[in-house]
């Protein structure tokens, strides 16, 4: 599916125009999207690339992993994206993620399953009957 979006940080420095084949969208409860947002989960799509450009300000970037980094926005530091080294996902294809919560209308893609659940607080509860993995769970079909 294709999608046409666009959204930015909470100042709005950084803004961001997304037209690109949506590969899913899902919520992320690993420690390092934690950590990175001070939240409890992160909702995310993961799109392919090119189709993401950044239409105002730049990003600070943070290498979070050896197999990624990070980009957030310096002034108020609403994080935009997540962005692999190597097209490893999806089949080979180059992908990035992008936080579905600084969308300008963060309604309009729906996190479609939850992963790294292992890490999940136990005191945030949702209610949703999306398919849990405790891992970063099955490989996404090319
Ligand atoms: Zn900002
Ligand atoms: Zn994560």
């Amino acid at each position: 599916m294709r999608v046409v979006l666009t959204g930015g940080c909470l100042c709005g420095a950084v803004r961001y125009r997304v037209d690109a084949e949506l590969v899913d969208a899902g919520y992320c409860h690993c420690r390092q999207c934690q950590r990175s947002s001070g939240a409890p989960v992160l909702a995310w799509a993961t799109i392919v690339q090119p189709g993401f450009v950044y239409t105002s300000g730049a990003p600070v970037v943070f290498h979070s992993s050896v197999a990624a980094q990070r980009e957030h926005c310096a002034a108020c530091g609403t994080q935009l994206v997540f962005r692999p080294r190597q097209a490893a996902s999806a089949g080979g294809r180059a992908t990035l993620d992008f936080t579905l919560a600084s969308l300008d209308e963060p309604a309009a893609l729906a996190p479609q399953y939850h992963i790294w659940t292992m890490s999940q607080i136990p005191w945030l509860a949702m209610g949703d009957s999306l398919s849990r993995h405790e891992d970063e769970g099955p490989d996404i079909p090319a």
